[in-house]
């Protein structure tokens, strides 16, 4: 809107450079902007932090007229709108957060011209005075972002979205632009479908990031793992640690500070001052360490990280693809490394009980965090899987934990068959359940005294399990609870039978386990003696 495209050689790329100063399009970037500045529609898949904005951003500068983004995460407009303004360029955005005087000054400027883009909230379109609006100012695009947010069958439908199949009645000639990062062929079809866009070329780029090499372990004493990794294999190396709570944050980056690493912390309850100061030590450094919660790294484009870590599971594989997808921008090898472990499981499942929404919101989360575990127990390479997660073909790639060294699995219902009718016994002693502890104590046969004063070691199952290490119970559970053999309740982590359980009980089904590889390497070691 700004630029008078006649005069620049490339316009695009003068663009970018001046006004959002970068130097090169990324991978995939250029032919979309190309395709839309020149008035065709596109469908963009792109992993999130992959750079879809400036698929939008830069033909709506570059295009006579106003980009008219629909956006569906209102929070985040006022930041963006923010964000351009500090760039010089001219933006606004319409929601219902807004009051009527703020929505005047934005509805003037759209009007009179004055607006490179625009935001709107997709309730928006359904109103007539929004229709009236846009007809009297000029369009250079549509984006729609979070595009798969109109497939009825994915999980995020927003019944609004349909609303924007009359963009192309309306407005033929001006070109759109659908935007996502989650999307199967399938719904990338229904997305096109349902949008009108039958002409729109379509830009898939690759989820695959071959230099960075995936390691999920067992959680064994997390820190200290962590130190491993730091030292023998990236010494002096920048790299994010990510934690789920502040004081976490807190403590980790004490206990790296303490043994000689160079690490800062950076959460969203330090003061403003202190978070921008460490943001920039990061950026302008070399080899350090920051300990963050996930509010750390939006916007962060920083090509030389060598390795993210994270000492708590994440909630999705969105998520883990995101904060995992900040390492090894400039290509070279790069580290994403996870440590997780039974209590992770039962905390993000308690946090998903206490979680405030309905119980379709609640079913979302446990969706997402069944992906995430399955990721975790997998047998298979990660990185097909993770490739899989996102609609796309994946081989083994011989750079991941589980292609460089196979897990082992083994044959474990009858194991899953004892602690489950553990659980069923206690769980018929009326109003008291207990916890991983006390079954796993009953299984070996320990005589606690909490066991004592229960009488526990009078049941039938006590001692049944004394062929398994303590260690080797927890990796069991853990694993029946990823499977969803097992559930956990309220906010006291209580285990519960679920429908499945009653199928290992009745020995209709078989549990095949994996064998955490340093379980395998203790126990090789343990025969080897
Ligand atoms: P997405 O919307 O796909 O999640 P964003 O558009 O928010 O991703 O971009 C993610 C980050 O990458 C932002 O910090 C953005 O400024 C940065 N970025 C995007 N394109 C480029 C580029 N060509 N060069 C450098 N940084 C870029
Ligand atoms: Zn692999």
């Amino acid at each position: 809107a700004a630029t008078s495209p006649d005069t620049a050689v490339d316009p695009a790329l003068d663009t970018l450079r001046r006004v959002f100063g970068y130097e090169e399009f990324r991978a995939g970037q250029r032919a979309v902007v190309d395709t839309v500045v020149a008035g065709g529609d596109a469908l963009v898949l792109m992993p999130t932090g992959g750079g879809k904005s400036l698929c939008y951003q830069i033909p709506s500068l570059v295009r006579r007229g106003t980009g008219v983004v629909v956006s569906p995460l209102i929070a985040l407009m006022q930041d963006q709108v923010d964000a351009l303004d500090a760039l010089g360029v001219r933006a606004g955005f319409l929601n219902s957060t807004q009051d009527a005087e703020a929505r005047h000054a934005v509805e003037r400027a759209f009007v009179a011209g004055e607006l490179d883009l625009l935001y709107l909230a997709p309730e928006r379109l359904r109103l007539d005075a929004t229709a009236r609006l846009l007809g009297q100012g000029e369009i250079a695009l549509f984006a729609i972002d979070e595009a798969h947010c109109v497939s009825q069958w994915g999980h995020d439908f927003r019944p609004d979205y349909l609303e924007l199949s009359r963009l192309r009645e309306r407005w033929p000639h001006v070109p759109r632009i659908a935007l996502t990062a989650t999307a199967t062929q399938a719904t990338r079809e229904e997305i096109a479908e349902r949008l009108g866009l039958t002409e729109a070329e379509h830009f898939v780029a690759s989820f695959d990031r071959p230099n960075i090499q995936y390691r999920i372990v067992p959680k064994d004493g997390a820190k200290r793992q962590l130190l491993d990794l730091l030292r023998t294999e990236h010494a002096g190396d920048a790299g994010i640690v990510y934690c789920l709570s502040r004081a976490s944050v807190e403590e980790t980056a004490e206990f790296l500070t303490a043994q000689g690493i160079r690490a800062l912390p950076y959460h969203a309850g330090l003061p403003a001052h202190v978070r921008a100061r460490n943001q920039a030590a990061f950026l302008r450094e070399d080899g350090l360490v920051v300990v963050a919660t996930i509010a750390f790294g939006m916007g962060i484009d920083k090509p030389d990280v060598r390795f993210v870590a994270h000492l708590d599971l994440p909630k999705s594989v969105e998520g883990y693809y995101q904060e995992t997808g900040r390492a090894g921008r400039d290509g070279r090898p790069s580290t994403a490394w996870l440590a997780y472990g039974l209590s992770d499981v039962v905390q993000q499942r308690k946090l998903i009980a206490a979680s405030e929404g309905d119980a379709v919101h609640r079913r979302r989360l446990g969706t997402h965090l069944d992906a995430m575990l399955a990721l975790c127990e997998t047998v298979e390479c990660r990185r097909a899987q993770l490739l899989n997660y996102f609609g796309q073909a994946g081989e083994p790639c011989g750079n991941c934990d589980t292609c460089l060294a196979p897990p082992e699995s083994w044959d474990g219902t009858i194991a899953a068959q004892k602690f489950l009718s553990a659980v069923y016994r206690l769980d018929r002693e009326r109003n008291q359940r207990f916890g991983v502890g006390h079954v796993v104590d009953i299984l070996r046969g320990k005589v606690t005294p909490k066991v004592r004063q229960w009488g526990h070691d009078d049941l039938t199952v006590f001692g049944v399990g004394d062929d398994l290490g303590e260690g080797e119970w927890r990796t069991v559970v853990r694993q029946l609870l990823a499977q969803g053999l097992l559930a956990v309740e309220g906010s006291h982590g209580t285990l519960l039978l679920t429908d499945a359980s009653a199928d290992v009980l009745g020995r209709r089904r078989e549990v095949r386990l994996r064998r955490d590889p340093e379980r395998t390497r203790a126990r090789a070691a343990a025969t080897a003696k």
